[in-house]
């Protein structure tokens, strides 16, 4: 029996001599399928099952089985600018492969968020921005809410003065340890909370009332590390390129 729903495709690796593994996610959750011919130069379905592009698929779900055959596929949404471009690449690789890695039961929220994200990107909202919104999105499905109120530690609303990684919020002047803990500035522990408050529909708000830079997503890949996925290569990757674009 073949079903067809719109998948946005996360990863996609060659296999064989001229096949395609692709991990996908639809409004259903993840998809593991095989593009039989989508490594051959005449191959239909290869434009429209690129990284980051959204596509109307059909596949056979005969059996119950973890890896589907794609049999059609119809491209939605091609995002060829980000694979172009290599922060944009960064980012939206980084976002997808923190998808993979995620065990899920239903994908709507994520298929949702994700789209949304990578539309953002492409359309030239500022990259570090909708990646911290996306980390603070997923770190609260996980479970991870960092304290944005007041200190970590003890509470108090004043003098806030950094962010305790291992503790998982703002900390005050008094409880503040230099070796543990990251300052921050006033504005970047303004960005801090306003992030960690938002939903999806406020990226273009979170675009449009600061200035995001690697800092900021990288107090929330830290989190993300310290709470959840350990190591993830694009986090790695972007890390390097950080130093050099922008
Ligand atoms: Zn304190």
């Amino acid at each position: 029996m073949n079903e067809q729903c719109d998948m946005l495709v996360l990863s996609y690796k060659e296999y064989r001599e001229h096949d395609a593994l692709i991990c996908g996610l639809s409004e259903q959750g993840k998809i593991n399928l095989i593009a039989r011919g989508a490594n051959k130069g005449n191959s239909k379905n290869a434009g429209a099952i690129q990284p980051y592009s959204l596509a109307r698929i059909l596949y056979n779900a005969h059996e119950q089985r973890s890896l589907y055959t794609l049999k059609t596929a119809q491209g939605l949404k091609s995002r060829r600018h980000l694979r172009e471009h290599l922060l944009l690449s960064a980012i939206a690789s980084l976002i997808c492969e923190i998808v993979v890695s995620q065990t899920m039961d239903e994908g709507s929220e994520y298929f949702k968020i994700v789209d949304t994200c990578l539309d953002a990107l492409e359309k030239g909202t500022q990259p570090y921005g909708v990646l911290c919104l996306f980390l603070a999105l997923h770190l609260r499905m996980q479970g991870i809410y960092p304290e944005v109120e007041g200190c970590v530690r003890c509470g108090s609303r004043e003098h806030i003065q950094g962010i305790s990684i291992c503790d998982g919020g703002f900390v005050c002047h008094s409880c503040y340890r230099c070796e543990d803990d990251r300052k921050r500035t006033k504005e970047q522990l303004k960005k801090f909370r306003l992030i960690n408050h938002a939903a999806i529909e406020h990226l273009s708000i979170i675009d449009d009332s600061a200035s995001w830079d690697y800092e900021d997503a990288d107090i929330l890949l830290s989190l993300l590390s310290e709470y959840g996925n350990a190591a993830l290569k694009s986090a790695v990757f972007l890390k390097n390129i950080s130093k050099f674009t922008y």
